[in-house]
């Protein structure tokens, strides 16, 4: 059982500066990003010399927009999956399937991607299960092979095959965590949330929100992220920030907007609903 998604869209966008932030001007067919370090230039590398790439950081960060914007940049497919603790090699690699009268095989979306070429990206990749390491090592070192064990195949991977994972090291206990054999097969790069004049530029470009709220909200989520005494699993995200920015742009009251898109999705006990708005209140002066 899988999540699959695959994309194919034309590279074409332009780099400007606006505020001292590097801004992209995207078109119509490419995934707005905005770069926070040097990100693309070490992905771009890493693709050039066929180096797997693994991105670790926070949910809501910006992963999966950076690599959907770096799939179209450099003109390759992408095949996603989204990683469950049920997710096994055979669900990478494929499986036989019975037909009317015999069995057929069917490819599972890494060899798919390894036949077709393009970008596997395995996101949560430590919630997987351990045997899919073993389909995962030959892929991501230099042989950059994919034995089928059940079809006695070995397909070689093709100059534009890349391999890139994500997980988020905040939320793994030690039985998840990626294994030290695993993680130093991959160049890696680590996320955050972007800075504030950044953020702000993002939750405009997506909400289309003017600048003065926009800049109120980075602010409000710094503030949540700054809080120590709540132990929340996650914290206010880019994401939540967007959502956030989409409730009040469409209309809704910026309060109400907070607690349903920024609030509620953090926590389910009520108190800390309660103390965490007490930040929003004082953000906004009502
Ligand atoms: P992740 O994969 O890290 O969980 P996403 O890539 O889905 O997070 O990011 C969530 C949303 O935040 C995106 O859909 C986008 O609206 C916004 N976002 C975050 N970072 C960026 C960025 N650097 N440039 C553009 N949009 C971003």
């Amino acid at each position: 059982m899988f999540f699959f998604r695959q994309e194919s869209l034309a590279v074409n966008e332009e780099y400007s500066m606006r505020n001292g932030v590097p801004a992209i001007e995207a078109s119509s067919e490419t995934p707005f990003y905005l770069p926070t370090g040097n990100e693309v230039a070490l992905f771009e590398h890493a693709h050039r010399h066929r180096l797997p790439v693994l991105i670790k950081g926070p949910t809501g960060c910006g992963k999966t927009r950076f690599i959907r914007h770096m799939a179209v940049r450099l003109g390759l497919p992408l095949h996603t999956v989204a990683c469950h603790d049920d997710l096994t090699a055979a669900d990478l690699v494929g499986r036989h399937l019975i037909g009317e009268d015999s069995t057929y095989w069917v490819d599972g979306p890494l060899t798919r991607a390894v036949r077709e070429g393009g970008i596997c990206y395995l996101d949560e990749v430590v919630e997987a299960r351990k045997d899919t390491t073993v389909v995962l090592h030959p892929l991501s070192d230099d042989r950059r092979i994919l034995p089928i064990e059940r079809t006695g195949e070995t397909l070689h991977a093709p100059e534009d095959f890349m391999l890139v994972v994500s997980y988020n090291p905040g939320y793994q206990n030690l039985l998840k965590g990626m294994k030290p054999s695993t993680r130093q097969r991959f160049v890696a790069l680590r996320f955050g949330y972007p800075d504030a004049a950044r953020e702000q530029a993002i939750v405009e470009h997506e909400s289309g929100i003017e600048a003065r709220v926009a800049k109120q909200l980075v602010s409000l989520a710094r503030a949540l992220r700054a809080l120590k005494d709540h132990d929340l699993e996650e914290n206010a995200s880019t994401r939540l920030l967007v959502y956030t920015a989409i409730l009040i742009q469409g209309g809704f009251d910026v309060v109400a907007a907070c607690r349903a898109a920024l609030i509620e999705p953090l926590t389910d006990d009520e108190e800390t609903v309660a103390a965490l708005m007490e930040v929003v209140h004082a953000t906004f002066g009502r």
